[in-house]
């Protein structure tokens, strides 16, 4: 399995940075986008030079209904129209009609966690208790452990490991981390991919020098 970062607030020379997160995971059989940042074009654009087709894209994951995060959906959707979409079931009526008029495939409400596609698991919408903010991250199903991708986190890296938990042992993160604290869940890691919005990278840095890893548009890593 291959992730590669497309949109980040930071990107690797020749590609462009923006505020947002989107992220391409290849498997064996499918083709999946986690989140398409906030400007299309720029999504498009970086697409192209990383020599990523959008239409070999099958199965579209948004993380949570933020701007930055879904803002390149429409774009994205009327460049590939043929695709399979799965968003937190609190997402907003009308922007699940919106999509589903944009789709020739099917649109999912997302609730519990649940497989998507071979290898590729959803925690289901989480929600720190008070935030209103419902999130789902993806489990990636991988030897010899599992690894966890991550919009903005916003429902905290503990209540998220807990869930992704679920499919297996976590060895990895990717994505954004937001301001979470919760510095010990990392411990037992192998791999912490900070991008995005992570608040405390420096943090992050000093306590696990040797898994920290800074991603930014144009990162990429098999797993
Ligand atoms: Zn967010
Ligand atoms: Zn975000």
């Amino acid at each position: 399995m291959k992730l590669t970062v497309i949109y980040d607030n930071e990107a690797k020379e020749g590609l462009q940075s923006g505020w947002g997160f989107a992220c391409l995971i290849e498997t064996e059989d499918h083709n999946i986008l986690f989140d398409t940042g906030w400007d299309g074009h720029v999504l498009l654009e970086n697409m192209n030079r990383l020599s990523i087709d959008p239409e070999s894209i099958d199965i579209l994951v948004l993380s949570h209904q933020h701007w930055d995060h879904i803002g390149g959906v429409t774009t994205f959707l009327n460049r590939n129209p043929d695709i399979n979409v799965y968003v937190p079931s609190s997402f907003s009526p009308r922007l699940k009609k919106e999509i589903t008029s944009r789709i020739s495939k099917k649109l999912y409400g997302i609730g519990s966690p649940e497989k998507i596609c071979e290898h590729v698991y959803t925690t289901g919408e989480l929600e720190k208790p008070g935030t209103g903010i419902k999130e789902q991250s993806l489990v990636l199903e991988c030897e010899p452990g599992n690894y966890v991708l991550t919009g903005c986190a916003h429902p905290g890296m503990l209540l998220i490991i807990d869930k992704a938990s679920s499919f297996g042992n976590i060895t990895g993160v990717l994505g954004g981390l937001h301001d979470s604290q919760e510095y010990g869940v990392f411990k037992d890691m192998q791999f912490i991919g900070a991008g995005h919005c992570t608040s405390h990278k420096d943090v992050i840095r000093k306590m696990y020098p040797e898994k920290f890893q800074k991603i930014s548009a144009g990162y990429s890593i098999e797993i």
